[in-house]
């Protein structure tokens, strides 16, 4: 967690404005995600843009930002400067955000790094029913039909009436007909194949969700393959 870093900070980021700048303000809508890393560039959280700002403004953390493949490094001033100079150019992508503040408007960065953070990442994703419908995609693990989560279940691939584990190798997202289908047996026995070997995810949920979108595409870089080999 991130936090030992001082959560106040100057006040200065207000607003985000959509697209291109042009939706407006929406005052306390600072619901955009920054990927936080270490001081060694391994993703530890994810935190808000008003945060990152704080963290910025304190020259405890610089935004990384890939442009062409590369990565740049900037401080608050250098970003600033970034910024404005994207403005002037007409530089804006339609997946970009922009923070409004008092006199001036900034990019919000997708990616900081801690300076002066080492911690390592929590590497635990909490086993958990939510989980696992996430990593399967609340997709059910024998037909491969996906449902809403009240018509899905949980499996015990090797039967927990006969040994079978609460882990992560051994519980998928089922649907109530699969699951019924299947009873107290092992796949084989029900003549039933799992759509992919289950292992425990390397990384967290909330991520996942991020990296779906592709307004967040640059965490990839920062981010090992999730856990599927
Ligand atoms: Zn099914």
């Amino acid at each position: 967690m991130i936090s030992q870093v001082p959560q106040s900070g100057s006040s200065a980021a207000v607003a985000v404005s959509g697209p291109n700048g042009r939706s407006g303000r929406r005052p306390g809508g600072l619901s955009v995600s920054v990927l936080a890393l270490n001081r060694n560039f391994a993703a530890v959280h994810v935190i808000s843009v008003r945060r990152a700002f704080c963290l910025l403004f304190k020259d405890l953390a610089e935004v990384i930002n890939v442009e062409s493949g590369s990565y740049y490094n900037y401080d608050f001033e250098g970003w600033r400067e970034q910024s404005e100079m994207r403005i002037a150019l007409g530089d804006r992508r339609e997946e970009d955000d922009w923070i409004q503040a008092v006199n001036f408007e900034i990019q919000a960065p997708r990616i900081i790094r801690l300076m002066r953070y080492d911690r390592l990442p929590r590497n635990a994703v909490k086993f958990n029913r939510r989980n696992i419908f996430l990593r399967d995609e609340h997709r059910c693990q024998y037909c491969g039909e996906r449902y809403s989560s009240a018509r899905l279940s949980l499996d015990h691939i090797h039967p927990r009436s006969r040994g079978g584990g609460d882990t992560w190798e051994n519980v998928v997202c089922a649907c109530l007909t699969c699951n019924v289908r299947k009873g107290g047996r092992t796949p084989q026995e029900a003549g039933m194949r799992l759509l992919r070997p289950p292992v425990k995810p390397t990384r967290s949920p909330l991520i996942c969700r991020h990296l779906n979108q592709e307004k967040y595409a640059s965490w990839r870089a920062f981010l090992k393959p999730a856990g599927r080999g």
